[in-house]
């Protein structure tokens, strides 16, 4: 917490205005919009809450495609399979570790010939980084397929100077425990389409109709934010800025200090790209790092009792999910293979993260 949260909090408490809605949720709302450049937004419970209503409000159905990154969090795909809708995964580009735009045409392409054209791209900015937005925007308006736009991991990254969130007809964010600011659990979908922010706020309270008893022609969901959730959502909206400086100069601490040890890469930006660097991701290929693996790093800080983790495991690959179409080059796989998020709390001052280093270092050492 940045320390306002508690203020905040408190005033709701004051006002005894706990929940369901009130002002902070309004508040954060309008917080959420000017941040991201989108007209409206509606906070909910979660992002994955956000994205189903998402792919309702597109229409999507019993045996519809839905195109998505493979290379994500089940978070994101879920959803898809909540609607009986299939999931079709495209591989990562080796640039950004997003969608690669060549697949991405190629499934659409292969979708037409069966007579199935994709009904959305849900797309992601993984770990913060854009994905390569110009490329795949003029693939889907050729195509003329929205693009739902999963950017739980993003908020406070740019692209081409315009903020992450602004690029989808509509788009997700999420406030969860380990994103870059959190409201404990929350999520919220942004558009600059009125009626589908209207849709959503009225699927997410059960869909109520109109009418002074309990009325409903339409199946409905408990996905709203509540106040108390929404103070701390209002709170922690005045340190993102400073906490995406911090998460870019623990990026470039770590890059200074073992950029330059053989086999790790960094996930980097291309020009244009602004990322909040959410977490700082490394590759280490075996090949060029005499020997020296991710695993065995992540071992080494294990042993030290700090936790890092391997990258996300592709969709595709998920036994949950391996039925389902999937265009690849084995990009993503190789990442999973190959790849580490290291500790990247913002929490951390830089004595914790040349511990860090120390032991990273000395992993080549006893090599
Ligand atoms: C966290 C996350 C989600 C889901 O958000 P929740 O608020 O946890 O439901 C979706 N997509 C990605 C890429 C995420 O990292």
């Amino acid at each position: 917490m940045g320390g306002e949260e508690i203020e905040y909090v408190k005033e709701v408490f004051a006002s005894n205005w706990i929940a369901p809605l009130g002002p902070c949720v309004d508040g954060f709302e309008q917080d959420l919009a000017t941040y991201t450049g989108k007209n409206y937004a509606a906070a909910l419970s979660a992002g994955t809450a956000a994205i189903h209503l998402a792919l309702i409000i597109l229409g999507i159905k019993q045996g519809d495609e839905v195109i998505c990154s493979s290379f994500t969090f089940s978070g994101t795909v879920n959803p898809v399979v909540y609607q009986g809708a299939v999931p079709v995964f495209i591989d990562s580009e080796p640039e950004t570790w997003n969608m690669d735009p060549v697949k991405l045409e190629e499934a659409i392409k292969a979708g037409i010939k069966k007579g199935k054209m994709p009904k959305a791209i849900l797309l992601v900015h993984l770990y913060g980084m854009p994905a390569k937005l110009n490329e795949i925007t003029e693939i889907a308006e050729k195509y003329n397929i929205p693009i739902i736009e999963d950017a739980a991991e993003a908020l406070g990254s740019k692209y081409n100077g315009k903020p992450l969130g602004s690029f989808g007809i509509m788009s997700i964010l999420s406030f969860n425990g380990n994103k870059i600011i959190t409201t404990s659990g929350g999520g919220a979908l942004l558009s600059d389409n009125e009626e589908f922010i209207k849709k959503a706020r009225f699927l997410a309270t059960q869909a109520r109709d109109n009418a002074p008893h309990y009325q409903h022609s339409q199946i409905g969901y408990n996905y709203r934010m509540s106040n108390v959730v929404a103070a701390i959502g209002r709170g922690q909206m005045k340190v993102l800025n400073k906490r995406v400086e911090r998460k870019r100069e623990i990026n470039a601490y770590y890059y200074s200090k073992i950029g330059n040890l053989p086999g790790i890469s960094f996930l980097e930006e291309p020009s244009g790209a602004y990322s909040n660097h959410w977490l700082t991701c490394i590759t280490v290929n075996p090949e060029l790092s005499n020997g020296v693996t991710r695993e065995k790093i992540r071992l080494a800080l294990e042993e030290q009792n700090i936790e890092s983790r391997p990258l996300w495991k592709p969709m595709h690959l998920q036994p949950v999910f391996e039925k389902y179409p999937y265009f690849g080059n084995g990009v993503a796989e190789k990442l999973f293979e190959n790849g580490l998020c290291l500790p990247s709390g913002t929490a951390m001052n830089n004595e914790d993260i040349d511990r860090i280093i120390e032991i990273i270092k000395g992993v080549y050492n006893n090599n």
